[in-house]
């Protein structure tokens, strides 16, 4: 049987995987059609920063030999997806969408890449496109130039994982990894109608991949399915020597969540997530999405998060101080970029930083220091941490009663490139619903749930419990098959 390069990338990893096994298709076939893809749309779309084509193919190679050989495959052998360049691959440029790190060569790989490439045997076709050090939910902070949303190419795709929302989207890549510190996997997965997972903080290590905020970032998978997502975290969670932070605790077979009714669950809907001015088509498919989960035999509960309105404020202190410091690092001596011409070193330092870095990155960096200096430290930094801290035990309350929360991801759809460029502050208040999870350490999920008015992308965002990923699994793979389908991408 020979399949047609659109039947190819169309394809989910799941189906891809079985068409792999059942010997339908070649590593080298897959990775071919979405080469091509890639050729065909990314000029206009703009997702990748880099492209590893020759690896890519050499990959699939070894990946075709190793099958022929039999035995006990990698679960992912030879199957193609993107890594947020964010995420060191040794001896592949991984630039954060920085100048600062523009040519950057990086000489070892993240923990993330490793389980997923080296161990589960996906294939890399190359590195993403993502605001600034993941600081944007537009993606167009990047020194790489914007990535265009492939439903709606003069709107954004969300950020700061826009390259790989957007490649999952438009069939580029079968899945993607991403990172998500505020909701940089979760609303550019809404915006683009695909599924984006982040996991508890601690469950995928930290390990090579750019710090922005230590306390908040998190590895996740973008995918076209929840089943992708379960085959996505099976490979990338676990322990990890390299980062303290990283969870010991048993990583259950996400697989196995799949196909289960969500008959009994009870479900958190959030009075306070349904704020004031958020987009009337948003809040219809939301609630709608939440319908159909009663439908399935789920009961719906009215619950309180009374500290929502705080987290916009509190992250918007904790992250910028947090990569204010990690930021340091970035000196012009070194490694990344140095100014020319400097007579003495504090000209290069800040020569290189000012040059280095983009507008909202040294607008970070300036919040985040003015936050930790001396005298205002108590009165910014150290007050954010205590309401961190009832935005978690917010929902530990919620959670005694429930066992998932359900919410929309974004208050609004996909916006135009360009209108909010000189907005920061608009930007940051609309994270007002990803970014609680993140200063709670929850998982979250977004998976898509119909269109707005205007048939932009909508996403229905569920939240777990700690270390409870595979409920979310289980809620987004059972609602996925009575939602609206994720939409799709016609070829260049
Ligand atoms: N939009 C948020 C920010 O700009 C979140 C970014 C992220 O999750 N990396 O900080």
């Amino acid at each position: 049987m020979s399949l047609s390069p659109s039947e190819l990338h169309e394809m989910t990893l799941a189906s891809a995987k079985k068409a792999l096994a059942a010997g339908d298709v070649s590593s080298r076939e897959l990775v071919e059609a979405h080469l091509s893809r890639i050729d065909a749309m990314d000029g206009e779309l703009n997702a990748f920063i880099t492209r590893t084509a020759d690896q890519a193919l050499d990959a699939a190679k070894t990946a075709d030999e190793t099958r022929a050989k039999g035995g006990d495959l990698p679960p992912l052998l030879g199957l193609p997806v993107g890594l947020k360049d964010l995420l060191c691959a040794k001896g592949v440029k991984t630039t954060a969408g920085s100048r600062m790190l523009e040519n950057f060569v990086a000489p070892y790989t993240a923990t993330c890449v490793r389980k997923l490439v080296d161990e589960a045997g996906a294939i890399s076709l190359g590195k993403l496109n993502l605001d600034e050090f993941a600081m944007g939910s537009s993606g167009e902070n990047s020194f790489f130039g914007a990535t265009k949303n492939p439903h709606a190419p003069d709107r954004v795709p969300g950020g700061s994982s826009s390259g790989s929302a957007a490649a999952v989207a438009s069939d580029m890549v079968l899945a993607a990894l991403g990172t998500d510190t505020g909701g940089s996997i979760r609303q550019p997965a809404s915006h683009c109608g695909v599924v984006g997972l982040k996991p508890t903080y601690g469950r995928v290590s930290r390990y090579g991949v750019v710090a922005f905020a230590s306390s908040l970032d998190q590895v996740g998978p973008v995918t076209k399915t929840v089943e992708d997502a379960a085959l996505m975290l099976n490979a990338i969670c676990g322990v990890d020597p390299f980062d303290a932070t990283s969870l010991s605790e048993t990583v259950p077979d996400f697989t196995q969540s799949l196909g289960r009714d969500i008959k009994g669950l009870r479900i958190g809907v959030p009075t306070e997530y349904f704020v004031e001015g958020i987009d009337p088509g948003v809040k219809r498919a939301v609630e709608a999405a939440i319908a159909k989960a009663k439908d399935a035999g789920a009961e719906i509960v009215e619950i309180s998060l009374p500290h929502t309105k705080y987290a916009v404020g509190t992250y918007y202190i904790i992250a910028p101080a947090e990569a204010s410091s990690n930021l340091a690092r970035y000196d012009g001596v070194r490694y990344g970029h140095r100014a020319e011409g400097a007579s003495e070193l504090v000209e290069m330092y800040t020569r290189s930083r000012t040059e280095g870095f983009g507008e909202e990155v040294r607008r970070r960096i300036m919040i985040g220091v003015f936050a930790l200096s001396s005298g205002y430290y108590d009165a910014y930094y150290g007050r954010a941490c205590q309401v961190r801290t009832l935005i978690r035990r917010d929902f530990e309350t919620a959670f005694e009663n429930v066992d998932v929360i359900a919410a929309p991801v974004s208050p609004e759809p996909a916006f135009k490139i360009g209108e909010r460029v000189d907005d920061p502050l608009k930007n940051y208040l609309s994270d007002i619903l990803t970014i609680p999870l993140n200063l709670a350490g929850l998982p979250g999920m977004s998976i898509p749930c119909g269109a707005d008015d205007q048939g932009l992308p909508v996403g229905l965002h569920l939240i777990g419990k700690p270390l409870d990923e595979a409920t979310l699994i289980r809620v987004g793979d059972c609602l996925e098959k009575v939602l609206p389908p994720r939409p799709t991408v016609k070829g260049a």
